[in-house]
């Protein structure tokens, strides 16, 4: 429940009446501060844990190699790759009627090996390292052995007596549910009612336990948490809290500098970097966030996307109460077809560590978000799930809504040389006959 009165807080903040009637808009933050560091946020995320994370990715590589031979190309590095859309540029050009200068790329999150989303990033990085965890201590192995023996019946039979649980709106329980259970785990996904049915069919095919609850998510959170803490041996991988996730999804900044190293993009002080990251409870839009800051410093503007109807980051951050606040307490119902970004309440963690880094926050409606995919199907054939398309509207938004914003940065006579940078955060584990559904919106 909601501590302040909701008429004053729309006093001091007048934004918040175009939120509540569920207006897109752009929110500018005005805690965000360009040269802001990133090491005085959190004492335990840092670069050094992003390298740590990114190290152990490493040592578990040969492992992933083998148990999912989609990976054997890279090598067992869960990575996607980056690319540009000029086909949609010019949709998004001609339909908004804005000028949008610069380069447009689509880094296909949505094409993510094992789980086809970002969450292929933190959610299998946290399982991976509480698995390390394990069998360190119980001294299955060393660090300096191959992560191949993570596949052995041994290390199997091991992990069968630990059990790992999870609250998810779906795409989380599938990354995790599919890694957990590859690793012999006893695994259980409490899922919200937003939570797609093939999504909870998949996972009960691997072997996954499926809790459904005809609520929200926060409530999925709380039943697994409460499962974890009724069960010793049992570990929660807690979406609103983890640090692990939100370096798991760190560690994304690095390779993505490498990517644009090698097509010659240049990021620095002419050359500005644009981010639209969608947003649900906000770890993985945050670490990429966080991370991209650690990497280009000064030159990087990272923005936030929600649906219209689930703004949950948006409002925490605009009146500082950061999960103090959720979307029912100012009357919205949180019903959107992109059930990634479908969070009422959004993580004071995460929320607090992007004051000073985040540029800013925009909303969008379901509609266009469909009519985004739809456009993005016909144009470039990518197919993506509706939630990865809230990033899509990022340059338009920009270009109308924040030239206040780029004069103030000194960045409008720039633009012709910046990039934008949509993340497209999830899509190839939809079934076709649903693909089709939102293609001819049916569903
Ligand atoms: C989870 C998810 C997001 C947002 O990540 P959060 O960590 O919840 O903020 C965005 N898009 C898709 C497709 C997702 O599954």
């Amino acid at each position: 429940m909601l501590n302040v009165k909701l008429g004053s807080l729309v006093n001091d903040f007048p934004d918040l009446e175009k939120v509540m009637t569920l207006q897109e808009i752009l929110w500018v933050n005005g805690k965000f501060n360009v040269q802001a560091g990133i090491n005085h946020a959190d004492e335990s995320i840092n670069q050094i844990a992003i390298d740590d994370a990114a190290g152990r990715l490493q040592r578990f590589a040969p492992f992933i190699a083998n148990a999912f031979p989609e990976t054997a190309l890279s090598k067992g590095i869960i990575e996607s790759e980056i690319m540009v859309i000029n086909e949609m540029k010019s949709v998004l050009k001609s339909r908004y009627d804005v000028a949008i200068e610069g380069k447009l790329l689509l880094k296909c999150d949505n094409a993510l090996p094992i789980s086809g989303s970002i969450k292929a990033r933190g959610g299998i990085y946290e399982v991976l390292k509480h698995a390390e965890k394990l069998a360190l201590e119980a001294g299955l192995l060393s660090i300096e052995e191959p992560y191949e023996l993570f596949a052995s019946e041994k290390v199997r039979a091991f992990f069968s007596k630990y059990s790992i649980a999870v609250g998810s709106t779906g795409n989380l329980g599938l990354s995790i549910g599919i890694m957990s259970a590859k690793l012999g785990f006893q695994v259980t996904v409490h899922m919200s009612a937003d939570a797609k049915e093939w999504k909870k069919a998949l996972l009960r095919e691997k072997g996954v336990s499926v809790v459904e609850y005809e609520t929200d998510y926060s409530l999925a959170v709380e039943k697994g948490r409460e499962q974890a803490e009724s069960d010793p041996m049992c570990y929660f991988i807690d979406d609103e809290n983890s640090k692990d996730l939100f370096l798991g999804y760190a560690v994304a900044a690095s390779r993505l500098k490498s990517q644009l190293n090698a097509m010659n993009i240049i990021v620095d002080a002419e050359h500005p970097l644009f981010v639209y990251l969608p947003c649900g409870v906000g770890g993985g839009p945050g670490g990429v966030a966080y991370g991209l800051k650690s990497e280009f410093g000064e030159h990087v503007y990272s923005f936030f996307a929600e649906p219209t109807n689930a703004p949950c980051m948006m409002i925490g951050m605009m009146t500082g109460l950061h999960d103090g606040i959720a979307v029912e307490d100012l009357g919205i119902e949180q019903k959107t077809e992109a059930d990634g970004l479908a969070v009422g309440r959004a993580s004071g963690f995460v929320g607090r560590i992007m004051e000073p880094l985040l540029a800013g926050c925009y909303t969008i409606t379901d509609d266009e978000m469909l009519t985004l995919l739809r456009e993005l199907k016909v144009r470039e054939d990518i197919f993506l799930e509706p939630s990865a398309l809230a990033g899509m509207k990022g340059p338009v938004i920009l270009e109308k809504e924040g030239q206040a914003f780029l004069a103030k940065q000194g960045l409008n006579m720039k633009m012709a040389s910046a990039t934008h940078i949509v993340w497209a955060t999830g899509g190839n584990m939809v079934p076709d006959e649903l693909q089709e559904q939102y293609l001819n919106g049916k569903y």
